[in-house]
């Protein structure tokens, strides 16, 4: 368990996400057994959803990761430069991008287009071979090879394998999770390109399609591997209600910081920014030290967020602001320098990210990957497990030196 009251006040960081890899490493546990024998792809792209990207990474090939996903070049270099030697794929190329340093350092490649296959195959006449990724557009309208183009693709692909210049490591699609019959139409969309692919003599290592939702919900859309991003982090996938709690997931990223000062107010008193709100009898309001600019959105006003403070849970009231926003806190006895967790794990008492993205009209993912540079990240627990910081100072706070 993270104990995020322990340490010596005004050591630890006012404002932190404290990031347990344990949950991390045991949600990744928890996909990989739902999913099996289908691999798990680990997303770790945007820092890993906010959670750091290097020590997340660990923390989910300790789960069972067969394979660590991003989207571009520069997440990757990242991975290993913190020392991660395991494969990673990355999927969205900047137009300049240098694919012999990706080679050299054996990034694997997502290919989303002829001209792309060939910079990758002019790459590697420098190189040695390179992996790659065929992406097939199956009705998504991102990226990805459209239908139509996908026979040329292959082709030149199994003439590349012949040449030794590349590997086919995968053949994969997103899909849009807009419906189980639009879900079904992309899949067979899929299947058609592997029949394409394989016709072609192509026999790609492996085939995947769905993330968190798809591989959660249809077992027919895992084939050998899934790109799972917010499940790992503990956040729902689903916008139907089912929470993460019900999918047996744990959020692993707790955003805690401090009262700055508490306030008695008067009956009939604004609060923030335009008074959109005032308080109805005489009560308290603690004032927390987080802001937009810190992650907390500012549409989240009036929307019924809470914070965990003093045992329970309490209304956020008025406009949240850049750096503060305030809380009701009744007649109850809460002091400056008292915890306050916006968000974390239910099983604390603390409201989610889910939750808190509710009352803001986004998605737990929009809340995680948008925490600001002013808060400190935090690893606890995780396959070199580092303690809270304590009276020695902030030890990995913000640097995740290997
Ligand atoms: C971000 C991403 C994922 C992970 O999606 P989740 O919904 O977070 O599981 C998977 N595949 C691709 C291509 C992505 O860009």
């Amino acid at each position: 368990m993270t104990d995020v009251s322990s340490g010596t006040p005004g050591r630890r960081p006012l404002r932190a996400a404290v990031i347990d890899l344990d949950a991390v490493a045991r949600n990744v546990e928890t996909l990989a057994a739902r999913v099996a024998p289908a691999k798990i792809v680990a997303v770790v792209k945007a820092n890993a959803y906010g959670h750091g990207a290097v020590p997340v990474a660990r923390a989910a090939l300790a789960g069972g990761a067969a394979l660590l996903g991003v989207a571009d070049l520069d997440e990757a270099y990242e991975l290993r430069a913190g020392g991660i030697h395991g494969p990673v794929v990355a999927w969205l190329h900047d137009p300049f991008a240098d694919f012999r340093r990706a080679i050299g350092l054996r990034i694997e490649l997502g290919v989303s287009s002829l001209a792309q296959l060939e910079r990758v195959a002019a790459a590697t006449l420098t190189s040695e071979a390179a992996r790659v990724h065929l992406k097939i557009d199956t009705g998504l309208n991102r990226n990805g090879v459209p239908e139509t183009e996908w026979a040329a693709v292959v082709a030149r692909a199994a003439e590349l394998e012949r040449l030794e210049q590349i590997t086919v490591a995968g053949v994969f699609s997103h899909l849009a999770n807009t419906s189980r019959e639009a879900d079904a139409s992309q899949l067979a969309a899929f299947e058609r390109a592997l029949a394409v692919a394989s016709d072609a003599g192509l026999r790609p290592g492996i085939r995947h399609i769905a993330s968190s939702e798809a591989a959660l919900r249809d077992p027919h859309a895992r084939y050998d591997a899934v790109r799972v991003g917010i499940g790992m982090y503990g956040l729902t996938p689903f916008g139907d209600g089912t929470t993460s709690a019900d999918l047996g997931l744990t959020p692993a990223m707790t955003l805690v910081t401090r009262v700055a000062g508490t306030h008695r107010a008067q009956a009939g008193a604004g609060v923030s920014y335009g008074h959109l709100w005032r308080a109805e009898h005489p009560t308290t309001l603690a004032l927390v030290p987080l802001g937009y600019a810190d992650g907390i959105p500012r549409h989240a006003t009036g929307g019924g967020a809470e914070v965990l403070l003093g045992g329970k849970r309490r209304p956020i009231v008025g406009r949240i602001a850049m750096d503060q926003f305030v809380v009701d806190v009744g007649d109850d006895d809460i002091r400056e320098g008292d915890e306050v967790v916006v968000f974390g794990a239910p099983a604390t008492g603390a409201p989610t990210a889910d939750e808190l993205a509710e009352a803001s009209g986004t998605i737990g993912y929009e809340i995680v990957t948008r925490i600001g540079p002013r808060v400190a990240r935090v690893h606890v627990g995780g396959p070199k497990a580092t303690p809270w910081p304590d009276a020695e100072g902030y030890g990995d706070v913000d640097e995740e030196e290997e």
